[in-house]
């Protein structure tokens, strides 16, 4: 059979006559839970058992559909039957073998393996998994279900580990006059608006740099949020485990976190070798210290949308409140970008404002069409930017079919990135532009896992990030430090530049 699963009971005692007593009714127990749980899904059950004092062993094989249910359905019933008959109990159930069949969609390449005791044995895509020793718990939460999933998605990964994703021009801006082919960053260094910070990946603003952060905040808020009747929130810094399991952003981006510890305690005298270590060396006593604080317990802000969702979760959105449009900027992004960090646009710490909208799909689709008019206001008129979009999905979703990519009718949910040219990479076709900002239609994904619900029909969500780093950085680039060679209306929102700083 297909699948095959052995499960060991410890029962609270031995019925009176021991195997003579099961006989007697768990054969035909056995056959109508297997009716009632399998239903037309599938075929087999209970094929042997085996009592040996307390111990009662089971074996079940199905075809079509995975025994776990049936089993925790079967030991629930055996309990109820020995409870009843004898006064004894299940005390505990566990699996020492759980061996299934299942076809890969994607041969791998190189082998694949699972965090769990197990045995896999592949020809070709035809793989046999064996679990070994599972406990309750994975068998009340599925984890072998999962563990399929997981080794499908693995061999899947390996067939496009490498691939670009998927991207596909939307719109192009007019080409533009370039007033520097400078690197923004250093010339923002060369003039002390800028210091490298004093931890990883972060900078120091001074006034100047400062100053135009800001003005990039003002206009997206003045010009495209307010106009669109978005609202200001104010979140919390920390993301919590909880909410990034259920974004999926815990098992999709683990290496890319700041993680957040907590002082054990606050009691000083816990403290006070380390603090006299301090004071003694002054250097800090990492192996102290790592002694007096716990373990990660939360993550720095990575992205704002995944809190927000939780500030919904549970809710009822009322008609007349859809679709809802909130912004959040008061939460300042961290992730751990190491190799990849370059100058003030590839940063570990920055500042974003994040708008997510949550509403019916026509109303999400008719809102993204208004954000997509009022950003490319901005990026026209008032930045005057050489810029472009594109339809963007990673190769995994372009792999499992969700989002249409080669039909503009079916681009619905995905994300769109905003591109600009950076002259200091070189010429416009050969080099890199940067994505300065994005815009996502994520459909009901995280409604769904938040349960975030309206008065009647499904809700969709979106999200877009506009980092306020990236947008000065595409601006400095195309336009220089230089406030006379800016566009008349950026002029304008900057008003005065503050007094530069002389060093001496
Ligand atoms: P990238 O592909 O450049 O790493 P991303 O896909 O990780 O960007 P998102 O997670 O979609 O970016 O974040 C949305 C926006 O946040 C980006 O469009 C960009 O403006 C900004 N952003 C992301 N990472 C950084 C960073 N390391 N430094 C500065 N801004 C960033
Ligand atoms: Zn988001
Ligand atoms: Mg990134």
């Amino acid at each position: 059979m297909e699948n095959h699963l052995r499960a060991e009971l410890t029962l609270s005692g031995a019925p009176p006559h021991g195997t003579e007593d099961l006989a007697a009714f768990l054969p035909e127990l056995a056959r109508e839970t297997s009716a009632r749980i399998l239903g037309a899904r599938g075929t087999g059950g209970l094929t042997t058992w085996e009592l040996v004092g307390d111990r009662l062993t089971l074996v079940l094989e199905t075809e079509g559909v995975r025994p776990h249910q049936l089993l925790l359905a079967l030991v629930k019933r055996i309990g109820e039957e020995l409870g009843r008959r004898w006064k004894v109990g299940v005390r505990s159930l566990t699996v020492p073998l759980y061996r299934l069949h299942f076809q890969l969609e994607v041969v791998p390449t190189a082998p694949i393996g699972l965090p769990l005791p197990h045995r896999l044995h592949r020809e070709g895509p035809s793989a046999t998994l064996e679990l070994l020793d599972l406990g309750e718990e994975a068998i009340r939460e599925n984890w072998a279900d999962r563990a399929v999933a997981l080794l499908k998605e693995k061999a899947r990964h390996q067939s496009y580990a490498g691939k670009e994703q998927y991207w596909a021009l939307l719109t192009a801006s007019p080409r533009r006059e370039m007033r520097t082919d400078a690197d923004p960053t250093e010339a923002m260094l060369a003039r002390n608006w800028i210091r490298s910070g004093p931890t990883k990946g972060k900078w120091f603003l001074g006034p100047s740099a400062a100053h135009l952060l800001r003005t990039m905040d003002r206009i997206a808020r003045e010009e495209v949020l307010g106009p669109l009747g978005f609202s200001e929130v104010v979140q919390p810094h920390h993301d919590s485990f909880d909410i990034l399991l259920k974004t999926g952003h815990l098992e999709g981006l683990p290496g890319e976190f700041y993680y957040v510890a907590e002082p054990k305690t606050r009691d000083p005298a816990a403290w006070e070798r380390f603090t006299d270590l301090v004071k003694i060396t002054r250097k800090v006593p990492t192996e102290e210290l790592a002694g007096l604080v716990t373990g990660p317990t939360a993550v720095s802000c990575y992205a704002q949308c995944p809190t927000i969702y939780w500030w919904l979760s549970g809710r009822t959105i009322a008609n007349d409140s859809l679709p809802l449009k909130v912004f959040d900027r008061s939460a300042v992004s961290n992730r751990y970008e190491s190799g990849g960090r370059h100058g003030l646009e590839r940063v570990d710490e920055f500042h974003r404002i994040e708008p997510v909208y949550v509403g019916t799909k026509e109303q999400l689709l008719a809102l993204r069409e208004e954000l997509l008019r009022q950003y490319a206001h901005v990026f026209d008129r008032i930045l005057e930017l050489e810029w472009r979009t594109a339809w963007v999905t990673p190769f995994y979703l372009q792999q499992s079919g969700g989002v249409g990519v080669e039909d503009a009718d079916a681009r619905i949910k995905g994300t769109i990135d905003f591109e600009a040219y950076l002259p200091y990479r070189g010429t416009r076709e050969a080099s890199e532009w940067l994505e300065f900002q994005n815009l996502s239609i994520v459909g009901e994904k995280y409604t769904r896992a938040f349960t975030i619900k309206a008065q009647k029909g499904e809700l969709w969500s979106g999200c877009s990030g506009i980092g306020l780093e990236r947008w000065l950085t595409a601006f400095l680039a195309q336009k220089g430090l230089d406030p006379r060679d800016w566009p008349a209306r950026f002029r304008e929102y900057a008003g005065e530049m503050p007094r530069e700083i002389q060093f001496l």
